[in-house]
C-alpha cells in the first residue's frame, strides 16, 4: 500500500497563501465540507466559492471580517454544486460570478429536498437556503484586474461538470481549482467527463503554479494535482474493461477493487464515476446526458452503509 494516498490530518481555518490571498480549508474532505477563499484588494473583497449550508458561510463571513472590514464586492462560483453556493445569498452585497451552465444548472436543480439529504447527510442543516445563481457568466476566461494584479478565471471545457472554472492568480502562483482537485476523499465525477478532467488538469498543471487550493482536501501543490489524477486514471482503466465485458454499472462499481484508494472516504462514489462513465464510453454528451441525482444519491447511500457493516 502506497503512503501517499493514506488519509493524514490537516489544520483548518483560514490559510494565508500570499500576502492578500487567504483560503479557507475545512478540517474533513467528505460530503459538503468543502474549501474556500478568499482576495483582499485596496478597496474590495473577492471571495471564491460559498459553502453547503447558511450556517458555514456565515462563519465563512466572519473569518474574513477577522481580517478586514473592505466590502465583499465579487463573489465567485467554481461550480453548481451545493456545497460551493449554497450559501451565495449570505454575501448580500456582492456580483457573483460564474461560468454560463454553472448558472443554469445551479437555476434547474435549485435545492435539493431538505428532507432527503438530511436524511442522508445528518450533521449539516440544510434549512434556510434561497439558491441564488450568477449575476455575470462567462464561457471560456473572465479576468479581474485588481489593483495591480490579475485574477483569472479559465474554462477549460467540461470537466468535474460541464461548467467548472478555475480561479488562477498568476503573480503569486496560486489555483482555486475547485472540485477539479479532491484530495484525500473520493473524487465525484456524475456530472462531467473523465477524459475532460484529465484535460482540465493537465491544462491547469501546464500554467505552472506551485500552490493549488482544492475543492476538498488541504492546500497542495502539483502532487496533490497528481494524486486526484491516479484515480480518476484508475478508475477510468478499470470501468473501461468492464464496460467491454457487458457489464452494468451496478456489476462493475461493485467488482472494482480501489487497492489504494479504499483509504479515501466516500468510495461509494464509484457507483456515481462509473454511471457518468458508462455514458463517456457510449459517446453520450454531458451538457445533455444527465443522471437522476436525488437518486444517485440514494443509491450511493445505500452502498456506503452496506460498506460499513
Ligand atoms: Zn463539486
Amino acid at each position: 500500500m502506497n503512503k501517499e494516498y493514506k488519509v493524514p490530518t490537516w489544520e483548518p481555518g483560514v490559510k494565508q497563501l500570499a500576502p492578500n490571498i487567504y483560503a479557507y480549508i475545512q478540517a474533513k474532505a467528505t460530503w459538503y465540507w468543502s474549501n474556500a477563499g478568499f482576495i483582499v484588494g485596496n478597496d474590495y473583497v473577492v471571495v471564491v466559492d460559498s459553502l453547503a449550508t447558511v450556517g458555514l458561510t456565515r462563519k465563512f463571513s466572519d473569518e474574513i471580517r477577522e481580517i478586514t472590514d473592505k466590502p465583499i464586492r465579487y463573489l465567485i462560483n467554481t461550480h453548481h454544486h451545493g456545497d460551493h453556493i449554497y450559501g451565495n445569498h449570505v454575501f448580500t452585497e456582492a456580483t457573483i460570478i460564474s461560468h454560463d451552465y454553472c448558472r443554469r444548472e445551479a437555476i434547474e436543480q435549485g435545492i435539493r429536498d431538505p428532507g432527503l439529504m438530511n436524511t442522508i447527510f445528518p450533521e449539516f442543516d440544510f434549512r434556510g437556503i434561497a439558491v441564488t445563481p450568477a449575476d455575470i457568466t462567462f464561457d471560456k476566461q473572465l479576468t479581474l484586474y485588481m489593483d495591480e494584479g490579475e485574477v483569472r478565471l479559465l474554462h477549460f471545457g467540461p470537466g468535474h461538470t460541464a461548467g467548472d472554472i478555475i480561479v488562477y492568480l498568476p503573480e503569486e502562483g496560486i489555483i482555486f481549482a475547485g472540485d477539479f482537485i479532491f484530495l484525500y476523499s473520493t473524487p465525484l465525477g456524475m456530472e462531467g467527463s473523465f477524459d475532460g478532467w484529465l484535460r482540465n488538469l493537465d491544462a491547469m498543471a501546464n500554467l505552472g503554479a506551485q500552490t493549488y487550493v482544492p475543492g476538498h482536501g488541504p492546500v497542495c501543490g502539483a502532487e496533490g494535482l497528481n494524486l486526484c489524477r491516479d484515480y480518476l486514471v484508475f478508475v477510468q482503466r478499470e470501468a473501461k474493461k468492464r464496460f467491454d465485458r457487458g457489464m452494468t454499472v451496478d456489476e462493475a462499481a461493485n467488482d472494482i477493487d480501489l487497492g489504494q484508494f479504499k483509504q479515501w472516504p466516500n468510495h461509494e462514489r464509484i457507483l456515481a464515476n462509473v454511471e457518468r462513465l458508462w455514458r463517456e464510453f457510449r459517446g453520450e454528451d454531458p451538457t445533455t446526458s444527465k443522471l437522476d441525482i436525488a437518486e444517485l444519491f440514494l443509491r450511493m447511500d445505500t452502498m456506503a452503509k452496506a460498506r460499513e457493516l
